[in-house]
Parts: C-alpha cells; sequence; structure tokens
C-alpha cells in the first residue's frame, strides 16, 4: 500500500490513492470568502491507521539499508519535483489557508523543498562515533533509526513544517506517515505522486489526512516509535501524555509563542520598525516565532510607536484576496481563527491596554483584520500572555536592561526573543539572558535550516533542523568490542 487515504478532489486524485475505511469526512471552506471548497476528503480512521503502520513496518528494513546515495538521488528529486509543481502546490495550500502567492504561498513550498535538499545532504555524513580500544575495548556508536515514525503538522506551514519533520526522518531512515491538518489537507496529499516518481519504496512516505482523532491515534499507537509534532500547547501536552501511556514514545514538540521584540534607544530605528512590522504581518500574523511583544526603551518610545504604526497601515493597504500578485496579507485560516483573533482584540479593546491602530475586520465578507496594536498594557492581561495566532502585538516602553530582561523572561514561553541596539556586548549580554530558543541580534522571527529550531519552557520539546533533528530520528547504539583475549 502506498498512499493510504483518498481526497475526492479531482485535482488531487491524479495517483491512486486507498479510500478510508471511516465514513466521516473532512469539510473545507476559502478563507477568502467563507464558500465551501470540500465536504468528502477523507478522515483515517483506526483501521487506515493501522493498515499505514503495517505497511512502513513492511518497508522498514529494506529502506534502512539502503545505500545512502540512492536515497539522497530520492530525496534531491523529490525536492526538484516540489520546486517543479511548486506553483500548483501553493495554491493547493492557498485555497483553504489564504496565504498570498507573492508574500508567502509560494516561498513557504520552496523551503519545503529546500529542507529535503538540506538533510539529502546530510546522509553521508551523520556517521557514528568510534574510541579506541586503548582499554583493551574497541567501542562503536551507531546512530539507528526508530522504525516508523509520525508527523502532526499544523495550518500554517502546510509543507514546510511536513518537510522539518519528513526530511530528517526518511533521511535518517525511518519510515514516516505524515498527518496535515485538517484545515490544509490538500497539498499534503498532492505530494503522493511525488513521492512515488522520486522513487521512495511504497509504505516508506505516507499521508493520512484526518483531524486530531488521527493524531491522537498516531500518537497513542503502540508501533510508532516517535512522533513530532507542530502545533498548540494543549494539544502537544495531550501527544506527550499519549506517548507516555501507550510505548514511550520518542516526541518532539514545536509549541507556540509570545516571542518579545526589544528595541533600544541606540537602534537602528528604521531596521528594527522593519523587522517588527514584518514580524506581525507575516502569514497574517499566524507564525508561531512572530514578535507579538514589542518592548521600547523611553527615549525613542514615541518615534517607534510612529513609526511602527505607519508601516503597519502601510502593510494594510495590501490586505486583499490571495490569489493577487499585490496582496501581501490574506486572511486569517477560518472562521474559528477570526472569531478567536476577534475576541482578544474585542476584550483587549475592555480596558487591557490603548488600541494605537487596526482594531477590525476588513470588508464585509470572508476572514480579512487588521494588523493591530495595543499599548500600555497591563502586565497581566491576556492579551500580553497569552498566543493570539493572527496580527495583534502588544507595545510597551521601558526603562532599564535589568527591568526588560525580567519581563520579556516573565511567560510560559520561549520560543524567540529579538533585541535591537547597536551596543555589541549590550546585544550579547541580552541575548545570553533571554530565556528563548532562537534569539535575533537586530532581526527577529527568521529561521534558517542549518540551526536549531525550537524553544524553552512550554514552546516545545527537543529541536528540528540542522544536526539536532537527525539526532530526533535516531537512537545510538554503542557496539563494544573485546580485544583483549
Ligand atoms: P493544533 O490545534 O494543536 O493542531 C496541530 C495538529 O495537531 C493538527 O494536525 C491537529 O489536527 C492535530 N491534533 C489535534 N488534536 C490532536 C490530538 N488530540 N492528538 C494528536 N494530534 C492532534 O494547532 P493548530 O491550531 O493547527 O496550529 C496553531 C498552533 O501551532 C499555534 O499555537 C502555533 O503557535 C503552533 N505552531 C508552532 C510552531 C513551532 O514550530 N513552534 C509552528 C507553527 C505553529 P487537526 O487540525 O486536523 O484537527
Ligand atoms: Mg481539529
Amino acid at each position: 500500500m502506498f498512499f493510504t487515504t483518498a481526497c475526492r478532489k479531482t485535482s488531487l486524485t491524479v495517483f491512486k490513492y486507498v479510500a478510508s475505511k471511516n465514513s466521516k469526512k473532512l469539510e473545507l471552506f476559502n478563507p477568502k470568502d467563507g464558500s465551501l471548497v470540500a465536504n468528502d476528503v477523507d478522515l483515517a480512521g483506526a483501521e487506515d491507521v493501522d493498515a499505514a503502520v503495517a505497511a512502513a513496518e513492511k518497508a522498514f528494513p529494506a529502506w534502512k539499508k539502503i545505500p545512502a546515495q540512492a536515497r539522497q538521488e530520492m530525496m534531491n528529486k523529490f525536492a526538484a519535483l516540489i520546486q517543479k509543481h511548486s506553483v500548483e502546490l501553493a495554491e493547493l495550500s492557498r485555497i483553504t489557508l489564504g496565504a498570498p502567492i507573492s508574500a508567502i504561498g509560494h516561498r513557504e513550498t520552496m523551503m519545503a523543498a529546500e529542507g529535503f535538499k538540506y538533510f539529502a545532504a546530510w546522509i553521508d555524513k551523520f556517521a557514528g562515533e568510534s574510541f579506541p580500544q586503548d582499554d583493551g575495548f574497541l567501542k562503536i556508536v551507531r546512530n539507528e533509526p526508530l522504525g516508523v515514525v509520525a508527523g502532526v503538522v499544523p495550518w500554517n506551514g502546510p509543507l514546510t513544517t511536513a518537510s522539518n519533520k519528513a526530511a530528517p526522518a526518511l533521511a535518517t531512515g525511518n519510515c514516516f506517515i505524515l498527518k496535515p491538518s485538517e484545515k490544509t489537507p490538500f497539498s499534503a496529499l498532492a505530494l503522493g505522486p511525488l513521492i512515488i516518481e522520486a522513487g521512495f519504496p511504497p509504505g516508506v512516505f505516507q499521508i493520512l489526512s484526518g483531524d486530531g482523532s488521527t493524531g491522537a491515534l498516531l500518537s497513542s499507537h503502540m508501533r510508532i516509535r516517535k512522533i513530532s509534532f507542530t502545533g498548540s500547547i494543549p494539544t502537544g501536552k495531550r501527544i506527550q501524555e499519549a506517548a507516555a501511556k501507550s510505548n514511550l514514545k520518542r516526541v518532539t514538540l514545536e509549541l507556540g509563542g509570545k516571542s518579545p521584540a526589544v528595541v533600544f534607544d541606540d537602534a537602528n530605528l528604521e531596521n528594527a520598525i522593519t523587522w517588527c512590522a514584518r514580524a506581525l504581518t507575516m502569514n497574517t500574523g499566524q507564525i508561531c516565532f512572530a514578535a507579538t511583544r514589542v518592548y521600547v526603551q523611553e527615549g525613542v518610545y514615541e518615534k517607534f510607536v510612529e513609526g511602527y504604526k505607519k508601516a503597519l497601515l502601510k502593510a494594510a493597504e495590501n490586505i486583499g484576496d490571495p490569489e493577487a500578485e499585490s496582496t501581501t496579507m490574506g486572511p486569517l485560516v477560518d472562521k474559528a481563527q477570526f472569531d478567536r483573533v476577534s475576541g482578544f482584540i474585542e476584550r483587549g479593546k475592555n480596558g487591557q491596554g490603548t488600541l494605537l491602530t487596526g482594531g477590525s475586520r476588513v470588508g464585509s465578507k470572508g476572514y480579512f483584520i487588521q494588523p493591530t496594536v495595543f499599548t500600555n498594557v497591563d502586565p497581566d492581561a491576556e492579551i500580553i500572555r497569552q498566543e493570539i495566532f493572527g496580527p495583534v502585538s502588544v507595545l510597551n516602553s521601558f526603562k532599564t536592561e535589568e527591568e526588560i530582561i525580567e519581563k520579556c523572561n516573565d511567560t510560559n514561553y520561549g520560543l524567540m526573543a529579538g533585541v535591537f541596539t547597536q551596543d555589541i556586548n549590550r546585544a550579547l549580554r541580552v541575548a545570553s539572558e533571554f530565556d528563548a530558543g532562537m534569539v535575533g541580534v537586530n532581526c527577529v522571527s527568521l529561521s534558517f535550516k542549518q540551526t536549531p529550531f525550537g524553544g524553552t519552557k512550554e514552546s516545545g520539546l527537543g529541536r528540528e533542523n540542522g544536526s539536532a533533528a537527525l539526532r530526533a530520528y535516531t537512537d545510538q547504539k554503542t557496539v563494544m568490542i573485546n580485544l583483549t583475549y
């Protein structure tokens, strides 16, 4: 069995898909106008998950032994196929996500391809270690794949998050099952023919469309050896609990954030404003490491307020149809997300802070919302404490370095932080004091394939990207050779 689920959208049925045994279906809507896209996308149930796991287990013994070069060729070919079809794939994400083609859609798909190329290059470079026989025993440490592993991903970066998991898993010789979000299944499902064309053997890379119940089946499965998850903190906790209660499968959790950006008096203001405004508007604020708590030192506060507001008003001019080349901000992903973000804004207006800009819906149909900023926000207010996952930030002034470190770290999140200053000593001091997995100096809300991606505290567990991702999909085996007799 190769592809274990079916999508009834004709644009996707370009290869053999296997119909789900589950009669439940997913309903998908276009967030630009709320229109129905499909109501017949399969939702994988227990039988489907078991069948996928069985197919993966069958494929694993041969797959883990495939020579490095052959595996590299498949992954590079797959990356090239994603690039070749990036426009169609981006469209399949956009139709239910609303990410504008020019600003994010195409880039998101290309980043997914980059991930496969990056991890393909690691395949013959992730050798183990050996230790000399000075004590009579030669010690060899092997990096071995885990077996059948799964990735459960959110909707905000449907292909990049899939690539962040699939690429290191496959590169290290695991068989991989992907569960895309119920809100964005189409681009993931469309990878099917590309997987086949790239030459991956049947069962090595499978995709199960479904919802949270499918994710729960995967995380509690007794024969899945690892689950890598990107999504919200409550779901991450459920996954870790299910993993512990089932077979103690390995868990990587990439969860939410409420990331601070700190702008000191001596910062290049134009640069700071550009990064902070971009962080808030990119993907309509639906980015886990977006800088949504902005702190500006007193001396430049008024100037920053003016420039930040101007930049966000400018961004708001390009809110619109995600199909249009000129659009840089699309709608929020769906009605539930729109209601959630609007709720935060309404409650914020009722006494949590002062509305600086935005705060309203754009247009009368679809789920468009203005970039919104609150100033003078109470440190205990909900809008400064909780992740909103939309284009909403809080902006406050501060006096001293000591004071601001404490404020930045006073959160249960720890994904990213940014510091803007021309003073190298201060930049490095603050960077080391931030309790966060990633820190930008004179930049914020960015990541690179080569470097670990992930958070401290409740922002997650483990790291993706770089060699850390390879470690997460392997166990080390120590082989001890007796040379004393
Ligand atoms: P979510 O509701 O936690 O869902 C994420 C994935 O988990 C989806 O595929 C979802 O399925 C699945 N799921 C839901 N319930 C499950 C369960 N009980 N067991 C197993 N899987 C389950 O998050 P989301 O709303 O899609 O995404 C937004 C969140 O993701 C935000 O909090 C954001 O910060 C975070 N995020 C983090 C990162 C990062 O790298 N740190 C990156 C992007 C997003 P269905 O959606 O199909 O129901
Ligand atoms: Mg759900």
